[in-house]
């Protein structure tokens, strides 16, 4: 079984200023969204706000591979990329939708969270899949309390999404987090009620719907790191990094 870490008053202190750090960098970013703007320029921009606040970005120069370290402060995922986009020189351009996924650390304690952004006006598969995904998300969290188990977190994002008739990413998962950007426990979304670790006051969790409007397969790009849908139909991306209470849960990026 995982051992997922508690954390004390101290430690969620911690986490709150780089989560809120993450929640700042998110808003900067999606002000910044427009068409033909440069995600390399997004990038910037973000590391050059998060090392003002006295952070680090937490992905740049992540990776299980030492040859391949993911190179960029934000990821930046658009249309049927699904996570992990890598920012470059391409343009983002009216009718897509950008996902933007950031981690930062601060004080030895990480925070992470994403969001999808619409670019201009979006078809209205585009606008519901950006909906729904935002939504299942937020119902995923409002099972996060203490006593209950850690699926009923993963169920309750999957029956939200398939009733919409879209489908969520199995290759890929939320986690904890806190002195390591990935802790234990990996946080599928998708399971049964009622299964998965017995969730208690004071676990932090990295809870991240990746949902996508076909199929829920995926494959990964030549680059080692973008994940794309594998029918080329979008997708969409919203992660909080929340608390464990005895009560509602307590979002720390929002
Ligand atoms: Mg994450």
């Amino acid at each position: 079984m995982a051992h997922v870490p508690v954390k004390n008053s101290r430690e969620i202190g911690l986490m709150k200023e780089s989560c809120r750090i993450v929640a700042e960098v998110l808003a900067l970013i999606g002000s910044r969204i427009a068409s033909g703007v440069r995600t390399r320029d997004l990038d910037r921009v973000a590391e050059e706000y998060i090392r003002t606040r006295g952070g680090e970005p937490a992905f740049k120069g992540y990776g299980h591979d030492r040859r391949n370290l993911f190179p960029g402060t934000l990821c930046v995922s658009i249309d049927d990329e699904v996570v992990h986009g890598i920012p470059g020189g391409g343009t983002i351009e009216e009718g897509q939708v950008v996902s933007i996924d950031v981690g930062v650390k601060k004080n030895g304690y990480y925070g992470d969270g994403a969001r999808t952004f619409p670019v201009g006006r979006v078809s209205e598969e585009k606008s519901r899949l950006l909906r729904v995904t935002e939504e299942a998300l937020l119902l995923g969290i409002a099972e996060a309390r203490s006593g209950n188990h850690l699926h009923d977190v993963s169920a309750a994002v999957q029956r939200h999404v398939e009733a919409a008739g879209f489908s969520v990413v199995r290759d890929l998962v939320g986690h904890g987090i806190g002195k390591n950007l990935h802790e234990d426990p990996a946080i599928p979304n998708y399971g049964e009620p009622g299964t998965g670790v017995l969730l208690k006051e004071g676990m932090a969790l990295a809870i991240e719907p990746m949902v996508n409007a076909g199929t829920h397969r995926v494959t990964v790009g030549d680059d080692g790191w973008t994940v794309r849908t594998a029918d080329g139909k979008p997708s969409a991306h919203f992660e909080h990094t929340i608390v464990v209470t005895t009560g509602e849960a307590e979002i720390l990026t929002r």
